[in-house]
């Protein structure tokens, strides 16, 4: 049986703003439209990239446009998902859809400007690509709303507005780009707020099985799952685990067995394009996982270690269910 996929996270946005000449069919992106197609990949959430840095607001706006270009020009193979309506009609289709997603809200909003502005851009956003998914306030680093995975920041006064923003807009916090610190300061600040807004990690993996600033600790991991969220496993070697490709199959079955994530965990592959490669991190996936077409064959494998009905949630039941329960009219 061949499910629908549903990945929660890919950079071909980004990669189609950064990179000159960059082609949305080029093989060496894993995310590229026809490994898409060739994965049977029904909904690609498209993530809107920019580094903390000067214009990283205008970038973020050319990369909705993209978006909207992408749309457009590809007609015959990609579609806007929006509602729970066009959701299912991609799921029943022959095409891709596709959502956007921000990840690093530095691409709506400069480090140097009101704060409001920012919200102002946001809407921009919106307006342009119809829905965002999901936020997540920072990359690796720190910016005015607070601090990312690699540094010790929690929530800045500039976050805390934002979340009351964000709240009842139907957008999902994605926690997986946060400190700790900033994550357990956004659970505390919408506990405390009473803020409607669910809670996600698009592109994931579990410091449990592989201890790396990216992947989560278990009592967050257990935060999501408890509050309805989904988490996206991630495909970078750098974080499933260096040498074992396996190991993807163990942060799996650990969020299954060992944290009751068995309706919050879905696919969250990541796939980039690095035009100036870092030579440590080379080869970025393993083999089995190099680009889009390999979902099927990552569930084939699943098989016998999980109980029935899994594969299909995994594969994208999970998103759906969590979608039909964030953007109900
Ligand atoms: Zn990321």
């Amino acid at each position: 049986m061949k499910f629908p996929i549903i990945d929660m996270h890919c950079d071909l946005l980004s990669y189609l703003e950064y990179v000159p000449g960059a082609d949305p069919f080029f093989p060496k992106i894993g995310c590229n439209l026809n490994a898409l197609k060739a994965g049977n990949v029904k909904l690609q959430v498209m993530a809107i990239y920019t580094g903390t840095e000067k214009g990283s607001s205008e970038t973020g706006l050319k990369e909705s446009e993209i978006f909207k270009q992408l749309l457009k020009t590809h007609s015959d193979k990609v579609s806007l998902v929006k509602d729970i309506a066009s959701l299912n009609t991609a799921i029943a289709s022959d095409k891709t859809g596709m959502v956007v997603s921000i990840e690093n809200a530095s691409g709506f909003c400069e480090e140097d400007e009101p704060v409001e502005n920012g919200f102002k851009k946001l809407d921009k956003i919106i307006s342009n690509v119809e829905r965002v998914i999901y936020i997540s306030f920072t990359h690796h680093g720190e910016n005015r709303f607070g601090g990312g995975n690699y540094t010790e920041a929690g929530l800045k006064d500039d976050g805390k507005k934002l979340l009351d923003y964000m709240s009842g807009k139907k957008i999902a916090l994605d926690l997986s780009h946060t400190s700790d610190a900033l994550a357990y300061g956004q659970l505390e600040h919408i506990d405390k707020h009473n803020l409607d807004i669910p809670i996600i990690a698009s592109h994931s993996n579990f410091s449990a099985i592989f201890d790396h600033p990216r992947n989560l600790p278990d009592d967050l991991a257990k935060e999501i799952i408890k509050r309805k969220g989904i988490i996206g496993v991630n495909f970078l070697r750098a974080f499933l685990n260096n040498d074992d490709p396996d190991v993807f199959y163990d942060h799996v079955l650990h969020c299954v067995n060992k944290l009751g994530g068995e309706n919050a965990i879905c696919f969250g592959a990541d796939y980039f394009f690095a035009s100036e490669p870092d030579p440590k991190r080379l080869p970025y996936y393993h083999k089995d996982k190099e680009d889009a077409s390999c979902y099927p064959a990552l569930l084939k494998n699943l098989e016998g270690k999980v109980l029935e009905g899994f594969l299909e949630n995994m594969s994208h039941k999970n998103v759906v269910n969590f979608i039909n329960r964030i953007w109900k009219p």
